[in-house]
């Protein structure tokens, strides 16, 4: 396996401690494994039953707390029905232990003894744990006024938490200067990431007897969800599992909506937005690093991307929990995305196969 720079197409080997090209452009796997649905394990009920799938990682290394497998059931939200999928029930209470399960056993194959990351959100709670069970030493830089409730799960897996002085890049400049020392463990650069997100489209091909949905809306901040989505759907097509693409919608907080943006007024660059203040703090993201990989992906399946203010998130939150479904804020973003109309469905909304994955638990933000 090597990895390709997106922009460039330079090649590095999987082992390199560089965490993007020379031209500033992000990695991606250069040939990813194809699908196989001969290959998949059943009798593993973790993720790890489409290991087939997955770059080589030898058993002894593989770093598991349980993860994928989450149930599907039905929901409504506006007069709409969907599925939603329990992300918020992974090991660390939300989907990104797809993507770190994935690259904490690959790293944990390179040798890897020590990383950082520079998040001090759901990602940070996520690595610091499978780096515990890892035991792999992790340093998390962190905004020095982040919220301390968020970084008491962090530090309860035992990382260090190392708090930056100044705006939110001071703490990625930080991490960026640790990186030339240390292995940069970050959800948003590795492609492993990506690797382990898009078992949630494998996951929900099994679940829904070997169909794909009609239509699936996400909270997009750097997007890893669904481009995760992405491709694992696009292995499911090539491989001629289903017949068509699921339109994958991005929903966004009016505070901080970048992909909107430049979805609605067709821009080539990456605009530059003030980074608004939202109650959705995981997708508060005012430049996301693979945002034309997503832009492509939402054009490419028919999606969208929309915005919701901050009273249509408490509102689709509250309707979550009256369901029996505690979810953050940020989950809460795609159910208020139902409220807008989106393209190709119109009146057909309701007839329509829509998954929402529900992807971080209520607990790690009480109000
Ligand atoms: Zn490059």
């Amino acid at each position: 396996m090597n990895l390709r720079c997106a922009d460039c197409g330079q090649e590095f080997p999987a082992a390199t401690r560089q965490w993007r090209c020379d031209c500033g452009g992000v990695f991606e796997i250069s040939e990813r494994p194809r699908l196989d649905r001969d290959k998949i394990d059943a009798k593993v009920s973790t993720l790890w039953r489409y290991r087939a799938m997955f770059p080589t990682i030898k058993t002894e290394h593989i770093v598991s707390l349980g993860e994928g497998g989450t149930p599907l059931v039905p929901a409504r939200a506006y007069g709409v029905e969907f599925l939603a999928k329990l992300e918020f029930l992974a090991p660390t209470g939300s989907f990104k232990d797809r993507g770190t399960t994935v690259l904490v056993s690959f790293l944990k194959e390179l040798g890897v003894t020590e990383v950082v990351e520079d998040s001090s959100g759901n990602s940070a709670a996520s690595l610091a744990a499978y780096c515990a069970r890892a035991q792999i030493q992790c340093r998390i830089f962190v905004p020095a006024h982040a919220s301390p409730a968020k970084l008491k799960q962090i530090r309860a897996y035992g990382a260090e938490l190392i708090p930056v002085e100044g705006p939110r890049e001071n703490a990625a400049l930080a991490v960026q200067q640790a990186a030339q020392s240390s292995y940069y463990a970050s959800h948003v650069y590795s492609p492993l990431i990506l690797e382990g997100t898009k078992t949630i489209a494998y996951e929900l091909w099994e679940q829904l007897d070997g169909r794909a949905p009609d239509a699936m809306l996400f909270p997009t901040g750097h997007g890893t969800l669904l481009l995760g989505a992405y491709y694992g759907f696009r292995d499911l097509l090539e491989a001629g599992l289903i017949a068509e693409m699921p339109a994958l919608h991005a929903v966004q907080a009016e505070a901080c909506a970048p992909l909107y943006k430049i979805y609605k007024e067709n821009l080539s660059e990456l605009p530059d937005i003030p980074q608004g203040e939202t109650i959705a703090e995981g997708i508060r993201i005012r430049r996301p690093v693979r945002w034309k990989a997503i832009i492509r992906a939402i054009r490419e399946t028919g999606g969208s991307v929309v915005i919701v203010s901050e009273s249509e998130i408490l509102s689709a939150q509250r309707e979550l929990a009256h369901q029996g479904l505690y979810v953050e804020p940020t989950s809460a973003v795609a159910v208020a995305g139902l409220q807008r109309p989106l393209p190709e469905m119109g009146d057909e909304l309701r007839k329509q196969l829509i998954v929402i994955p529900l992807t971080g638990s209520g607990l790690k933000v009480p109000s």
